[in-house]
């Protein structure tokens, strides 16, 4: 059989990076998984899968081997209620992930090279408001990242830069905007907000209020998995190697995005706000203008869309595992 290429996904057992091996297999690439765990919902496509710690060198040295191109996902990291209260061991872990992966891939010969920031490397004092600016590329500097991951990210993508400019390794960094969709984690602790609220809407019945974190005046952009994916390959395909946005620009505060899912859910939810749980920057959002102009192109996929196949997706698991209903799970036909 002859492959586009050979490829490493690190963080081939998480969310995105699960995805993006089903989307490179099926561009005809052969490609190396690489994780601490497999997949948690389906199994992996990818050729071949190892098992491996990547703090550490030696295992790095495995991963980058004897490929063409690397995708590093590999991260330790969560939604807003695990970042804010797991600090250290975020920064430990992603620094020794970041620096051998990247160092190994130089070792190794590797021609390209995708790290992926978050939008979380943004000033929090641009968004300290419900209708913020959009954030462009270089609204980085100064910075004043997230405390822990973000400034983490921030300095993973300086260092990208200087392996390209010192040491001619390709290197693309993008800055994922809350990527979401099946297949992403739903419990447990590190879920997102969509994921999380999904769960819960999925969980009440009609006329139960849901707890929303903060006053759900907070606001953010959402991106669908199928967009993240292709975005991820068309910015790895392309000569841009400075940082680049990839979310949708559409802006909705997290009261309407419950409201949407109550939609999607044919459910009339009400919300209990918790103002003592973490909400992150009061706003955020893409600002998309280069995505369009370097890739020419944009993340399609609708938010009612994406958001209609994530709850379908979470209910189904739900209904599976015992915790919901079968008819909790009825869609709404509108
Ligand atoms: P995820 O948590 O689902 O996937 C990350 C994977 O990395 C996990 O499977 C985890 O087991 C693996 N990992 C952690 N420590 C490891 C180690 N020591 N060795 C090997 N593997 C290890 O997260 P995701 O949403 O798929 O995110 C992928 C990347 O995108 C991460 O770098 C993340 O920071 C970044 N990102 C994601 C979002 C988002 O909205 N999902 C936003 C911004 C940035």
């Amino acid at each position: 059989m002859t492959y586009k290429g050979k490829v490493a996904v690190t963080g081939a057992g998480g969310f995105i990076g699960h995805h993006l091996v089903s989307y490179l297999k099926a561009e005809g690439y052969w490609v190396r998984g690489i994780d601490v765990k497999h997949p948690d919902y389906e199994n992996t496509p990818a050729d071949e899968f190892l098992e491996l710690d990547l703090r550490y060198w030696d295992s790095n040295l495995i991963a980058t081997k004897g490929v063409d191109e690397v995708y590093a996902l590999a991260a330790n990291m969560g939604g807003i209620g695990f970042i804010e209260t797991h600090k250290a061991e975020i920064v430990r872990d992603n620094t020794m992930i970041n620096m051998h992966t990247l160092e190994s891939a130089r070792v190794n010969g590797v021609h390209r090279y995708l790290y992926t920031s978050s939008a979380c490397i943004y000033p929090g004092y641009l968004q300290n408001e419900s209708n913020p600016a959009p954030l462009k590329e270089e609204d980085a500097y100064p910075a004043a990242a997230e405390d822990g991951y973000g400034w983490e990210k921030l300095y993973a993508e300086r260092a990208c830069r200087h392996y390209r400019e010192d040491f001619g390794l390709e290197t693309r960094v993008v800055r994922f905007h809350n990527i979401f969709g099946p297949l992403g984690t739903y419990d447990g602790g590190r879920e997102k907000s969509p994921a999380a609220i999904c769960r819960k809407v999925a969980l009440a019945a009609t006329g139960d209020s849901i707890e929303v974190w903060g006053d759900g005046e907070q606001t953010r952009s959402y991106c669908y998995i199928d967009d993240c994916v292709e975005g991820i390959y068309r910015l790895m395909r392309s000569a841009h190697h400075d940082p680049l946005n990839l979310g949708q620009d559409r802006m909705i505060s997290i009261n309407q995005l419950v409201d949407m899912v109550a939609g999607i859910a044919g459910k009339k939810i009400y919300k209990a706000y918790d103002l003592t749980k973490p909400q992150g920057v009061r706003g955020r959002n893409s600002d998309n203008t280069r995505l369009r102009q370097v890739l020419g192109w944009e993340p399609a996929v609708s938010l009612e869309e994406g958001l209609r196949r994530t709850y379908t997706w979470i209910s189904g698991e739900l209904t599976r595992s015992g915790q919901m209903e079968p008819r909790g799970s009825a869609l709404a036909t509108a």
